[in-house]
């Protein structure tokens, strides 16, 4: 017994050093993944792109993508997750911003309403680590030590700007993924794996070397960019499954367990976030039906999520999930070490 309350105490502080140092470590994340981006995009423009056919598309298009995989990095470092005690957001009417499609029915009030959706308010508890009301979905993270609204995970490579970071009065903390920067995160992943695969397809056969580029540099961004194709095509797949299912990271690993404990009833688990997948893209996204024009996929522009954070869609007669019982649900606290220390 006391041999196991050591071995934990062990585990935990490591987890901790391991916060530490994420959060520390997240400025150098930021300015590597930058310096590296930038490169394999001065590689792709000085060497690859003048020997590809068709130069009045190929190289507009070009420059599409890149700007995606510049603008989308820079929104998921810029832009806040979305904190519970921040007011709900509307959209800016500026360059950035996406036009919303004209409403037919009723005006948005931070919710996407409409007629085919079945959207509830979320119930709230209160954060035992800090203290604030939570809404459904929302997850304290313990590097940025705040509730944030659709938790997501906490990334190192997405570092606040320093005028963000001292405004919060949080130096040395790095940026959460949540309702706000998720969808920013997901069409940067895509569009890296997009970049990379580019890269390797048509940067293989350059070898006389009349380029402004160092030649060493070139290869070795295409060594990276193989890398970085098969890691993050990895990670953006699980993501895109995980959407598809009306999870966030967070929750796909709670209805495993929900799962197991519905199995052992003799029941089964129902998530009632998940409105079948194509709808749940949609809602991510925030496409189709009452929500913004498909050119946004394609253009670098900023749009609002379809909720405020304090109301879900849900599957038609499903208040909650089914299969997970009241009490049952996994906490933040599960993971806090206060109850170990209290027991
Ligand atoms: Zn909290
Ligand atoms: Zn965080």
């Amino acid at each position: 017994m006391m041999c196991s309350r050591v071995v934990f105490r062990c585990f935990k502080t490591l987890e901790r050093l391991g916060d530490r140092l994420t959060g520390a470590a997240g400025p150098f994340f930021v300015a590597f993944a930058v310096i590296l981006i930038g490169l394999g995009i001065v590689c792709f423009f000085d060497v690859v792109m003048p020997s590809l056919p068709w130069p009045l598309i190929s190289g507009p298009l070009c420059v599409l993508i890149a700007l995606n995989l510049v603008m989308h990095y820079y929104y998921v470092v810029t832009v806040s997750p979305g904190f519970v005690e921040d007011p709900p957001r509307e959209p800016k009417d500026s360059v950035f911003w996406a036009s919303k499609r004209r409403q037919k029915e009723g005006k948005l009030t931070g919710v996407r309403w409409s007629n085919e959706l079945v959207i509830t308010r979320a119930t709230v508890t209160k954060c035992r680590k800090c203290g604030q009301s939570k809404p459904e979905r929302t997850h304290h993270c313990r590097i940025c030590n705040r509730c944030v609204l659709k938790y997501d995970h906490h990334c190192p490579c997405a570092y606040p700007s320093i005028a963000y970071d001292i405004a919060l009065r949080y130096p040395g903390v790095n940026q959460c993924v949540g309702l706000h920067n998720e969808r920013h995160f997901v069409m940067f992943m895509a569009y890296l794996v997009f970049s990379c695969f580019s890269l390797c397809i048509t940067g293989f056969p350059h070898l006389d070397w009349p380029h402004h580029v160092p030649q060493i540099a070139f290869v070795l961004e295409y060594i990276l960019a193989v890398v970085m194709f098969l890691a993050v095509g990895i990670m953006c797949s699980y993501h895109l499954w995980t959407i598809a299912h009306g999870e966030t990271t967070v929750e796909s690993h709670d209805h495993e367990v929900y799962r197991r404990i519905a199995k052992s009833r003799d029941e089964s688990f129902v998530n009632s976030y998940d409105l079948g997948k194509r709808r749940n893209l949609e809602l991510f996204f925030n496409i189709g039906q009452n929500g913004y024009p498909l050119y946004t996929l394609i253009l670098p522009l900023r749009i609002n999520p379809y909720t405020d954070g304090r109301s879900w869609a849900r599957r038609e007669g499903y208040e909650q999930h089914r299969g997970v019982r009241r009490g049952e649900e996994l906490t933040d606290e599960d993971d806090d070490d206060d109850q170990e220390e209290g027991a």
